[in-house]
């Protein structure tokens, strides 16, 4: 029989998580986010320090070097989630830490990912409450090229250069709209190595550049719309020169080869959409029960109770699938019982962008309840529907999310091929 219930270990975490939430990302939220100036509304350094008090900052990294030993990606989702119903920026710091893990403790990726390194920034990244990292893809000229796995043409795909010289690299082009640069201490920038390939398959490497690399410099910082404790900036390289061994994996690996290591942002993503829509359901139903309009509370208007049960269904729904989705790849990665279970390819970015969808709907949900403060930003439900409406353009963005899946499709329609649905 499955079993559904928490460990005392994840219960343990998402307590602390959740009271993290309430006691430093609930009161400082709003104000930040209403701050116009977008450097100033980023978390650092009023959040994260606090972070790395409690084991937040660095629960993903090896015990080894410092951290607190959680690979699972479900008990990550788990945590996800609580920060999120914090504020849905604040959990730029889970990311930071599992890809940092991921990519410096995959032998794989050598020469980057080796134990010299491992000791060297897994270490820092421990030790420093301020440590975070970057992961720069998108460009001026190519933002879904990249993230669109069937699409491979040469002449697409990254504009930023590493050319090798000696025994450095040297890499020029500029990455935008990216997380944390600024205040990434390390960035891991993809960059074209071979003309002559797509960047799916062959042309792109990925390299560890780090902040105080010569050539490297940091241009706009993005006024978005939502998602405003976490910074957003542009990353520019002129010349910027790293040592051959900062390569992780071959050279022109390919984003294919690539992209096995970056496992579990995507699901982190979509937990934390849960977290967000779920502060978006608590606030309206509290809105409800004490708004009196006709006489009783408008909880007691069918009208709106039904819309409230909506919310809720659509949260646990989105949550089911996200933590299904988690356990697939916990299953494919580290087994059971020995076993590596093999994931459906189609879950993670499915149950992601569904999150996402779900997010919005019960946002809007909850603006409609509130009548006209739902507009106002006084009240955190406009903060929160700007927060999932930004979401819907990164970590490639929903629409990219289907457009990879749908090759998947057609592959499962023509192998079940007994011509169901045909006349
Ligand atoms: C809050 C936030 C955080 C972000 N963080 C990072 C980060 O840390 N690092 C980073 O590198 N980037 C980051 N991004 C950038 C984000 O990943 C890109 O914006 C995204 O990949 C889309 O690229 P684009 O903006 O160039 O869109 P475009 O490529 O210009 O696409 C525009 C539209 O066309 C659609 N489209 C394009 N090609 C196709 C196709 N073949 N079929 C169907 N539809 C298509 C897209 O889905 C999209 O809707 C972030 C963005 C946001 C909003």
């Amino acid at each position: 029989m499955a079993d559904y219930r928490l460990t005392d270990e994840q219960l343990a975490l998402k307590q602390m998580a959740h009271e993290f939430a309430v006691k430093e990302i609930r009161p400082v939220a709003m104000e930040l986010d209403h701050n116009p100036d977008p450097a100033k509304s980023a978390y650092m350094p009023r959040l994260i320090e606090k972070a790395h008090k409690v084991g937040l900052h660095t629960m993903s990294l090896p015990e080894k070097y410092g951290g607190g030993g959680i690979e699972d990606l479900y008990t990550h989702c788990i945590v996800a989630e609580e920060l999120s119903w914090g504020d849905r920026g604040f959990v730029g710091i889970l990311l930071s830490a599992t890809k940092i893990t991921h990519l410096l403790m995959a032998d794989e990726l050598k020469p980057f990912a080796c134990e010299e390194n491992r000791e060297k920034w897994l270490r820092a990244y421990c030790q420093d409450p301020t440590f975070l990292i970057s992961t720069a893809t998108t460009e001026p000229d190519s933002g879904s090229e990249n993230n669109i796995t069937t699409y491979n043409d040469p002449k697409g795909g990254y504009r930023t250069t590493a050319v090798r010289k000696g025994d450095e690299y040297i890499l020029n082009g500029n990455k935008i709209f990216v997380s944390n640069i600024g205040w990434a201490k390390l960035n891991f920038v993809y960059a074209r190595t071979d003309k002559t390939q797509g960047v799916q398959e062959g042309g792109a490497s990925l390299f560890a550049v780090p902040i105080d690399a010569p050539g490297v410099s940091f241009g706009q910082v993005y006024d978005k719309i939502g998602y405003r404790l976490n910074l957003n900036r542009e990353l520019i390289l002129q010349d910027c020169r790293i040592p051959v061994s900062n390569r992780l994996g071959p050279e022109s690996a390919g984003l294919k080869r690539l992209r096995r290591y970056m496992r579990g942002d995507t699901l982190i993503n979509a937990a934390s959409m849960v977290g967000l829509a779920r502060a978006a359901y608590e606030a309206t139903l509290e809105y409800a029960q004490i708004r009196i309009a006709c006489g009783r509370p408008i909880a007691e208007h069918q009208t709106i109770g039904v819309k409230l049960l909506d919310m809720w269904t659509q949260i646990n729904a989105a949550r089911a699938y996200v933590l299904q989705a988690a356990w697939a790849v916990d299953a494919a990665w580290q087994g059971i019982d020995g076993e590596k279970i093999p994931v459906d390819p189609k879950l993670s970015q499915s149950a992601s962008y569904y999150a996402h969808e779900m997010c919005v709907d019960v946002c809007r949900a909850a603006m409609e309840v509130h009548g006209g403060v739902g507009a106002m930003r006084d009240y955190p439900v406009e903060m929160y529907m700007r927060n999932a409406v930004c979401m819907l353009h990164s970590d490639g963005g929903v629409i990219n999310k289907r457009v990879r899946l749908l090759p998947y499709l057609s592959a499962e329609a023509v192998s079940a091929g007994n011509g169901a649905g045909r006349r």
